[in-house]
């Protein structure tokens, strides 16, 4: 019975959230086709609680290889293992997150396998009759759904955007079998890490926000994106964008939300000057609440807008902000 397999993620010890993302996703397409699920772990450390916490959350085994040469992430090292432990195993599908790591590690793995990739998909399913992996993404600029698969070939293999998949409830009384890989000594690895180094601003981090304000074209000018900086530093929260923001440099890529930039899931999203086209949409789906502040009635975005201030924002910020700032002095 030829497993589903999730590559896990981790840092300092601890595994990452989208390594428990993966298995809801991966649980799901086990049960359907009667295999069973496992975690991979390439790690230089992991904690084992942390492993445990792979099996409350549906791994029905977990491979792990822990060495000093697994860290930092290096594609040729990665792979190599994995290449090894694919052509032992031969496993029918494997999942990983659509996040640097994952987006490196699985193109340059289809190749060595000689199969097929689909990266970002938004919905997996089984196909009724063949088991094939249904890889389902948007395309064509997000105007339409492909589903793609891979036939003839196997592993299927696909990514997934981080923090597109709900946490499946932990069952602590899971277990699973962990067999310990082991990791050759004589791969070459052309690529030599001298450092780690942030790139660009680092502050953005939309993704794990509750509050999250959006400044878009209608801010006009550079100047007036400190109106949304203002608006999300009151409200406790961090600034986005939409790409036209982004592309006139009002804003860093790290703030884009959409289907070229982050995918976020706040309580509060507030979207100011901001049309609502598909691709921003496909971004915001997964918010609680979307407020938008725009000045023409049919925007797109009130499609999905739970509250909309119809009028001039450069009226409506400043009254908002005035009224926050009372309610603080009272509180
Ligand atoms: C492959 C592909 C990927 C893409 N990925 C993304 C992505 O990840 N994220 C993304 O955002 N876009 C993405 N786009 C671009 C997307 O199609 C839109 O062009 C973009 O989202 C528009 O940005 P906007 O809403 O800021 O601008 P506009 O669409 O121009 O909207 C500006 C809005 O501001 C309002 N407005 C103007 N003046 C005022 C005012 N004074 N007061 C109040 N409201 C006002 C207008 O009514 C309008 O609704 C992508 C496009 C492609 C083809």
């Amino acid at each position: 019975m030829a497993e589903v397999w999730t590559i896990a993620e981790s840092e300092g010890g601890r595994l990452k959230e989208v390594s428990f993302e993966l298995l809801a996703r991966g649980r799901a397409l086990s049960d359907e086709l009667g295999v069973p699920l496992a975690s991979v772990v390439l790690t230089n450390e992991i904690e084992s609680h942390e492993l445990e916490r792979l099996a409350w959350y549906g791994a029905d085994t977990i491979y792990v290889a822990q060495d000093p040469n697994l860290h930092p992430f290096t594609v040729a090292s990665h792979a190599a293992l994995l290449t090894a432990l694919v052509g032992h195993h031969a496993p029918q599908i494997i999942l990983a997150a659509a996040t640097t790591t994952g987006r490196t590690l699985l193109p340059y793995l289809a190749v060595k396998l000689g199969c097929g990739l689909t990266a970002d998909c938004t919905a997996l399913a089984i196909e009724e009759g063949t088991g094939n992996l249904l890889q389902i993404r948007p395309a064509i600029g997000g105007n339409i759904m492909a589903t793609i698969k891979s036939p003839d070939h196997r592993p299927q293999m696909a990514t997934i955007r981080p923090r597109s998949t709900p946490l499946g409830e932990p069952d602590e009384k899971r277990r699973a079998t962990v067999r310990a890989i082991d990791v050759p000594t004589d791969v070459h690895d052309p690529v030599q890490v001298l450092g780690l180094r942030p790139f660009g601003d680092q502050s953005a981090s939309i993704e794990n926000a509750s509050v999250v304000v959006a400044g878009g074209k209608g801010l006009k000018r550079r100047d007036n994106f400190t109106l949304v900086e203002n608006l999300a530093s009151s409200l406790g929260g961090e600034v986005g964008a939409s790409r036209d923001a982004v592309d006139r440099g009002w804003a860093s890529y790290p703030h884009q939300v959409g289907l070229s930039g982050k995918t976020i899931t706040p309580e509060l999203y507030v979207a100011v000057g901001i049309s609502g086209a598909i691709q921003h949409l496909a971004g915001i789906k997964t918010a609680k609440t979307i407020v938008s502040i725009n000045r023409d009635s049919e925007a797109n975005i009130l499609a999905l807008a739970d509250f909309a201030i119809i009028g001039d924002l450069f009226g409506i910020i400043p009254v908002l902000l005035r009224r926050l700032e009372e309610r603080r002095k009272i509180q």
